[in-house]
Formats: C-alpha cells, sequence, structure tokens
C-alpha cells in the first residue's frame, strides 16, 4: 500500500494516516514529524528547519526531498507507506515521481482530504485548546500568525498538487468534513477495502 494523504493543516492527514499505519501495517512518513524529530536531535537539518517552521512557512524542497528520499531507501519502507506532509510543492511531486520510478514503486492513490477551508483556522484553534486544556506542549508553529501562514503556503503551494495528481488521474476525493470514522470508511472505500 502507497498512499499520499492530501490536504491542508487541521485537514485530519495525521489521524488517519495512523488509523491506515495500525490496519495495513505500513509505514507512516510524515515529514512534519521527522523535521520536528531532526530539531530535537539538533542535527544541521533541524538547525536549519527551526525557523523557518515556527513561523510557519515551507522547508526548502532540496532538504525535505533529501529526508524523504533517504527514508524510503530503508528496508522496512518496501512493504509500503502513507506519505502526510509530503509532497507539499509540485517540485516535490516531480521529485517524488523520479524516486518511485528509479524504485520500481507505484502509488496506489492520492487521496485529498477536502475540507471546508473557512473553517480550518477554528478547527486549529480548538485543537490547540483542547491540548492546551490536557497540559500538552503546544507546537511553536501554533500560533495565529503562524496559522495564517501555513494556511497561505498550503493555498498557493500544495493545492496545486491536486490538479497535478487530477491529470495523473491518481487523485481520489474524501470528505474530511465528517467524523473520523466516516472519513475513515470513505477511504477505506477508495482504496478498495
Ligand atoms: P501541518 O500539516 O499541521 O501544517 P506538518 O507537521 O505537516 O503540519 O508540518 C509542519 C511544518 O513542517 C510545515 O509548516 C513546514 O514548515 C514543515 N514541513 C513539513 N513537511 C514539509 C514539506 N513536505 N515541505 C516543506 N516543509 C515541510
Amino acid at each position: 500500500m502507497r498512499v499520499i494523504l492530501l490536504g491542508p493543516p487541521g485537514a485530519g492527514k495525521g489521524t488517519q494516516a495512523q488509523r491506515l499505519v495500525e490496519k495495513y501495517r505500513c509505514l507512516q512518513l510524515s515529514t512534519g514529524d521527522m523535521l520536528r524529530a531532526a530539531i530535537a536531535a539538533g542535527t544541521p537539518v533541524g538547525l536549519r528547519a527551526k525557523d523557518i517552521m515556527a513561523r510557519g512557512e515551507l522547508v526548502p524542497d532540496k532538504i525535505v526531498v533529501g529526508i524523504v528520499s533517504d527514508r524510503i531507501d530503508q528496508p522496512d519502507a518496501r512493504h509500503g507507506f502513507v506519505l502526510d506532509g509530503f509532497p507539499r510543492t509540485v517540485a516535490q511531486a516531480e521529485a517524488l515521481d523520479a524516486m518511485l520510478e528509479r524504485k520500481g514503486m507505484n502509488l496506489d492513490a492520492v487521496i485529498e482530504l477536502k475540507v471546508d477551508e473557512g473553517l480550518l483556522m477554528r478547527r486549529i484553534e480548538d485543537r490547540v485548546g483542547q491540548m492546551r486544556a490536557r497540559g500538552e506542549p503546544i507546537r511553536p508553529d501554533d500560533n495565529p500568525e503562524s496559522l495564517r501562514k501555513r494556511l497561505e503556503a498550503y493555498r498557493e503551494q500544495t493545492r496545486p498538487l491536486v490538479d497535478y495528481y487530477g491529470k495523473k488521474g491518481t487523485l481520489r476525493i474524501v470528505d474530511g468534513m465528517l467524523p473520523i470514522p466516516q472519513v475513515a470508511a470513505a477511504i477505506d472505500r477508495v482504496l478498495g477495502h
């Protein structure tokens, strides 16, 4: 199973990716998580990414493509993966196509979680409020200004991928505004399971 989850911040990609990983025993490749791990470990990639991420901007393609390429070359990625947060630009999608071709791999589906973008700011702010109430750590980019930047980056740089994969015929659309179990069921249907 090789799947890309596409959608704006707050669309529920992470939640659905985790469920797919449990159900299909494949790997979750979240570039956001990988970058946060690099920051926590103080690696050169982490040092470069830290301030860019806190502002809500995109990390340069070259860095992100490098970490994904290294990761999908590992033996445990052979049986499949769910990409969550990558690709985020057309250049990243082209780089991914080249990587997959080199490895003789195909994508099963690109799933767009379609949400009402006007409601996203509220949805993310609610999530942050709940995390704060539970005493969980808040991401440095979960502040109103960076949130606006993240949504803007999505609209300008990531949304063109809907067209990109639409033209290739791999795009499937799922309503991300439904309750979590129903989104999960819709994803299963799209994947034919
Ligand atoms: P969200 O989808 O909620 O914005 P992520 O964890 O996917 O959260 O990403 C957080 C940040 O990490 C992004 O705003 C960006 O700075 C960086 N990042 C993650 N994936 C990519 C990517 N594919 N290309 C560039 N930057 C990325």
